[in-house]
């Protein structure tokens, strides 16, 4: 059995486990300051913890669960992190630097896209994660452990003040409302004053429109934002690249869209990949104008990045330009992001299956 994970472990029970040691409340409040907020990199760092507290609580706790597999990008691009987990699966998180105003405010600093599970079963056609099916769902602390491990990275490389990442979108790998019950676990504790301390509405989760979790995740207390990856505005097209749609057809998701609209005000944003041939032709833009008003919602435009095995394209500059301004034309707020990451794998997935791939050819 392998110890617990230290990073979900809430204050309360922390605080619990230290009176045991015979420690008092605010050690265990200093522990949890090193972790997610100093970003130290191991136990022998949190020097106000005397040297036998940390053993024994090295033995009793993992200090982070995932590992750095590899690295992509440099200098002040986009940068792709492959992570190891404890049972040897391969996940991935990108950081974004200076991303103006995607999903969050103007301040935004550094984006962090992290991952839920570990494959995807919904099995979109275009997405690199549901190639090889779904092997787990991650636990909260794999969750808090990717921007931890991120954080930690940035001090090694000298990285000046408190922390990097400012936003952080659940947009990685897997479907983050599948795993709901351990990803808000994981939100919680990143969101809590007392660890990681990111704002709720610095933190987006995307979904591919599971209905019923949509309308929890409405009722539930906290300011997520929420962006659904819409990629076709009728039925037939979505159902046509989403098999999800079948299940819960575009009538039903913007319903529980609509909720979630009125519970949070405001804070919707529909993706929308644009693939040649498939979903770029001008007759989307009616409908999806009318929804993105409807829901108040901003649509964010995303031309389509190639994945290995996969024969689909992006439409050319010139069409995606047509779709953007006939949307706009038809009152929508709409951009186009030509994003950072083509070059490094950037789309969810792509690292992972591009070095699984590797690793069963070597
Ligand atoms: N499962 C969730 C979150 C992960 S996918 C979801 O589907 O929303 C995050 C986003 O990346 C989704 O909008 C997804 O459709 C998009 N995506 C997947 N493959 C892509 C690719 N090859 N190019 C561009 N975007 C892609
Ligand atoms: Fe899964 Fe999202 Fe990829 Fe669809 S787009 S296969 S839901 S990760």
């Amino acid at each position: 059995m392998s110890a617990a994970p230290l990073s979900s472990i809430h204050r309360d029970a922390l605080r619990e486990q230290f009176r045991e040691y015979g420690e008092p409340a605010y050690r265990a409040d200093q522990l949890h300051k090193w972790l997610h907020q100093k970003h130290v990199g191991d136990w022998g760092a949190m020097t106000n913890l005397a040297k036998p507290l940390r053993e024994k609580l090295a033995a009793e706790y993992t200090f982070s669960t995932v590992e750095l597999a590899k690295l992509q990008g440099s200098g002040d691009t986009t940068r792709k992190f492959l992570w190891r987990l404890r049972d040897g699966q391969l996940v991935e998180s990108v950081l974004i630097p200076a991303n103006p105003a995607l999903y969050g405010e103007a301040s935004d600093r550094h984006t962090l896209c992290v991952s839920t599970q570990v494959g995807c079963a919904y099995g979109c056609k275009f997405c690199a994660s549901g190639l090889d099916g779904f092997k787990r769902n991650l636990e909260p602390a794999e969750i808090i452990d990717q921007v931890l491990a991120v954080e930690r990275w940035n001090k090694e490389q000298g990285g000046a003040g408190e922390r990097l990442v400012n936003n952080l979108v659940i947009m990685g790998m897997g479907e983050p409302l599948a795993n709901y019950d351990k990803l808000l676990a994981a939100l919680d504790i990143l969101n809590a004053g007392w660890a990681t301390n990111i704002g709720a509405r610095k933190i987006t989760i995307s979904t591919s429109g599971l209905v019923p979790e949509i309308k929890r995740l409405a009722a539930q207390p906290r300011q997520y934002r929420l962006a659904i990856s819409l990629h076709g505005a009728t039925d037939e097209v979505r159902e046509h690249i989403m098999p999800i749609n079948r299940k819960y057809p575009l009538a039903q998701l913007a319903n529980a869209a609509e909720e979630y609209q009125y519970a949070k005000k405001g804070m919707i944003t529909l993706e929308y990949i644009l693939i040649a041939g498939l979903n770029d032709g001008l007759d989307q833009t009616p409908p999806l104008a009318q929804l993105a008003r409807r829901l108040r919602a901003k649509v964010n435009l995303i031309p389509y990045n190639s994945v290995d095995g996969l024969e689909w394209e992006r439409p050319s500059e010139s069409a995606q330009d047509a779709f953007c301004a006939a949307l706009q034309n038809e009152g929508a707020t709409v951009t186009l992001r030509r994003e950072k990451g083509h070059d490094i794998d950037a789309a969810c997935g792509q690292l992972r299956l591009r070095t699984e791939r590797e690793l069963a050819e070597s």
